[in-house]
């Protein structure tokens, strides 16, 4: 047999094996045999440099066109194989659509993002900008900078988890006060929802991480009857408008002169219980006109402007509101308890 028959003989006989092939996988195996590097195909090549001179030519040209052939034989086939293969798939699928279904489980809106939603919206309503800020914040934002210089006692109120001896994740979102404020312009008003941090042992009124909403406003000739009646149209907004609220003197260092606010216990009514320790009140947030040491360090002139901030944890209102007694109770994740709310 000549090289040129046996070239003709070889792609007749590969075509006939693409054509009887049933499977992609069966086809590969024959593409293999004839044009795989060791095939058939390629065997054929390597006798062609052996040939004379004119028939090398006529030879090579033939082993091409055949290789061309197979390959386009070959990528159809397989196209139809396919093709064929997935229809079957989906005629042996089977679907019964009587079968009953996985039953979603509806979740609900957690109580401390609803008012951290509730909080959102009353300040909007107020003209606050919500901003917010990195929970890993450095130790002048967070401290030095809100007049809590290094070794002053009021750090221990706050101790939380350093992460180095400047880094750590932040123990209030009042680190956003001189942040924001080297930024904007007064008179402006801000208020910044987020997580915050404290290195403390978790029972029922105490978490290692739970929510603030700080807000501050800095202007010309604010006043402290300002930021009363902002806190309580805040609180109430929340809390409900027969909410009692009251202002007690206390100290934070980053504001002068300082008061936290309370409000009456929902557990008994302001008779006394043990939720709110026989007083009859929830201490509900720290607030006060921000301490010039504070405007000064962000470069603003406490002579011209002065302001007030205020920081009500929306876990602590959540607990009033709905009148949970552990705060375990909305940081374990328990659908069966969050679902009520
Ligand atoms: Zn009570």
């Amino acid at each position: 047999m000549t090289l040129r028959e046996e070239l003709l003989h070889l792609k007749n006989e590969s075509l006939g094996s693409i054509t009887n092939a049933s499977t992609v996988l069966e086809l590969e195996e024959i593409r293999i045999e004839y044009l795989g590097k060791k095939g058939k195909i390629a065997e054929m090549f390597k006798k062609v440099p052996h040939l004379e001179d004119e028939e090398k030519i006529a030879i090579g040209k033939l082993a091409n066109e055949v290789k061309i052939i197979l390959e386009n034989a070959f990528e159809d086939s397989k196209q139809s194989l396919t093709k064929k293969a997935y229809e079957q798939d989906v005629k042996n699928e089977e679907i019964d659509v009587t079968a009953p279904s996985i039953k979603p489980q509806f979740g609900r809106i957690h109580p401390v993002t609803q008012v951290v939603w509730e909080l959102k919206e009353a300040f909007e309503k107020l003209g606050y900008q919500i901003m917010e800020g990195g929970e890993i914040e450095t130790e002048w934002y967070n401290f030095t900078a809100l007049n809590i210089p290094p070794n002053h006692p009021a750090r221990d109120l706050q101790d939380t988890f350093w992460i180095d001896d400047i880094i750590l994740p932040r123990t209030h979102t009042s680190s956003m006060q001189v942040r924001t404020m080297e930024k904007l312009k007064p008179p402006f008003k801000v208020a910044v929802p987020g997580w915050v941090y404290r290195c403390e042992r978790e029972d029922a009124t105490h978490a290692s991480q739970f929510w603030h909403f700080e807000g501050f406003v800095v202007g010309k000739n604010i006043s402290f009857s300002d930021l009363k009646g902002t806190l309580t149209l805040l609180m109430r907004s929340v809390l409900g408008q027969n909410s009692q609220l009251k202002f007690r003197a206390s100290y934070f260092p980053y504001v002068e002169p300082c008061a936290e606010m309370s409000a009456s216990c929902p557990h008994c009514n302001m008779k006394g219980c043990t939720a709110c320790g026989g007083s009859g009140w929830l201490e509900i947030l720290g607030s006060g006109m921000i301490h010039p040491k504070v405007l000064e360090n962000a470069g603003i002139d406490p002579k011209v402007y002065n302001g007030f901030a205020f920081c009500p944890g929306p876990t602590r209102l959540a607990m009033i509101k709905y009148k949970i007694n552990d705060i375990r109770l909305l940081t374990g994740g328990d659908i069966r308890f969050l679902k009520q709310f």
